[in-house]
């Protein structure tokens, strides 16, 4: 029995979806943790593409069991989509289980976070419009109650939750924003429809996972977005509004942490951020729209060209921290394949004085002046390579230099999307 948490080193979009599927072959369940359809994993199986925002991506597995824990938020509308999508492709949902704590995405959420962001103008913090910040904000606040995923069991109770909701919402829409008001029926019968296929699977998941491990099972916790859009740990307020980090899958799951065995903390060999916010090794130029079409870099979930730069090794040894994690998955190396040169960034300088980790205050980042290590490139294709020895040796010196910058060894080296363009080295 082994329990690993995937988490991303980054800004997200890391690859976590690729590992996620790969580890979940020899898992027995799947949990997603935190976040809402803000993620956005991308899985290739024998050439067909599975974008997956919500499920966990251990669906592709039928004998896997797939758990959205307690942390995470649901958007009824976007879950019915992708289970549709899934069932359609032959694909079952039948193992899937969704926590009846999960709070739920609504549309007066969605038409806030529409609403702030465009406030916000060019001060916009980056969301996805999904209505995730506006969902958890709820959750926090407590009163007027939220609707949880226990409330689609229940009409009476859902009406009841929405009339709530709605008496503060209007206030809002009227006085901050000018908007129309909204109406409890056409919400609650809207909601209420989404839900109905997917109301079998909602569940008590705390205790079938305790269940699960008491059983000896496999469980493979799988982190959304990355370290660096951590609520508290990533550079605010450009983040997101819930705990991808390692701590999260405890939250979010209602494990404790000493149940954890390891923490895979899964890096691209590059950089990349969408959204706004600072970002040290970002290279607005050629090399980054070289990274950019390599390696496809726009956002699974919005489309969003991402930003792109070299390696931030800064930011990779503090993700080694707050995270606990016990060895690195790198992904993309294959895009790098056509450079001469490539570099890592070391240390950031801020004020005339050197850091090796990212300061506390995030916000420092962006008077940073990153300082690199140039290392060669292997100029050379690496997609068919399935053994570390067979990397050119640039390629392996690449990787040395992030395990001795990170302080843990890399498990699993990428070298294209596909299951079977994977390397794996040794134990998470
Ligand atoms: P996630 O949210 O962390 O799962 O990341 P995304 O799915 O948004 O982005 C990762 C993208 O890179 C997806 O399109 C993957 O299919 C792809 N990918 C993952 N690993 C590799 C790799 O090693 N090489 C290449 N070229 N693509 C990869």
């Amino acid at each position: 029995m082994a329990v690993t948490v995937i988490v991303g080193a980054q800004w997200g979009d890391e690859g976590k979806g690729k590992l996620t599927d790969l580890l979940a072959a020899g898992a027995d369940v799947v949990v997603r943790y935190q976040g809402g359809n803000n993620a956005g994993h991308t899985v290739v199986v024998d050439q067909e593409e599975y974008k997956l925002h919500l499920i966990p991506s251990g669906i592709l597995y039928p004998e896997t069991l797939c758990i959205m824990g307690d942390g995470t938020v649901i958007d009824p509308e976007c879950l019915a989509q992708e289970y549709d999508g899934l069932t359609r492709r032959g694909i079952s949902c039948d193992n899937l289980r969704i926590s009846g704590n999960a709070h739920v995405i609504m549309p007066y959420h969605r038409l806030l976070d529409a609403l702030q962001e465009d406030a916000r103008g060019a001060a916009s913090i980056g969301t996805t419009r999904r209505g995730i910040g506006p969902a958890y904000t709820d959750k926090t606040a407590r009163d007027p109650i939220p609707v949880r995923m226990w409330d689609l069991l229940d009409k009476r109770l859902l009406r009841r939750r929405v009339e709530g909701q709605l008496a503060e919402k209007n206030t809002l829409l009227r006085t901050l924003y000018d908007a129309e008001p909204l109406e409890v029926e056409p919400i609650v019968e809207e909601v209420w429809g989404y839900a109905q296929g997917v109301a079998k699977h909602v569940c008590d998941t705390r205790a079938l996972l305790f269940e699960r491990i008491a059983a000896g099972d496999d469980i493979v916790m799988e982190g959304a977005q990355g370290t660096f859009l951590d609520l508290d740990y990533g550079t605010y307020p450009f983040v997101t509004s819930s705990h991808p980090v390692a701590g999260g899958a405890c939250l979010g799951t209602g494990l404790g942490p000493t149940a954890i065995d390891s923490v895979l903390l899964v890096t691209k060999t590059y950089t990349t951020r969408v959204g706004s916010g600072p970002f040290p090794t970002e290279q607005d130029n050629e090399i980054g729209n070289l990274i950019r079409e390599r390696g496809r870099e726009y956002g699974t979930t919005t489309g969003r060209p991402r930003r792109c730069g070299w390696l931030d090794g800064v930011a990779l040894k503090t993700a080694v921290r707050i995270n606990g994690a016990t060895s690195l998955g790198l992904t993309l190396l294959d895009v790098l394949d056509g450079l001469e040169t490539v570099n890592v960034c070391t240390a950031y300088e801020i004020d005339g004085h050197r850091h090796i980790v990212v300061p506390s205050d995030a916000s420092r980042l962006s008077e940073a002046t990153p300082i690199y290590r140039e290392m060669p490139g292997w100029c050379c294709d690496t997609t068919q390579v399935r053994k570390y020895e067979d990397l050119p040796q640039a390629a392996r010196d690449y990787v040395s230099l992030l395990e001795e910058i990170a302080g843990v060894p890399a498990s699993i080296v990428s070298v294209g999307p596909g299951r079977e363009q994977t390397i794996r080295r040794g134990p998470l």
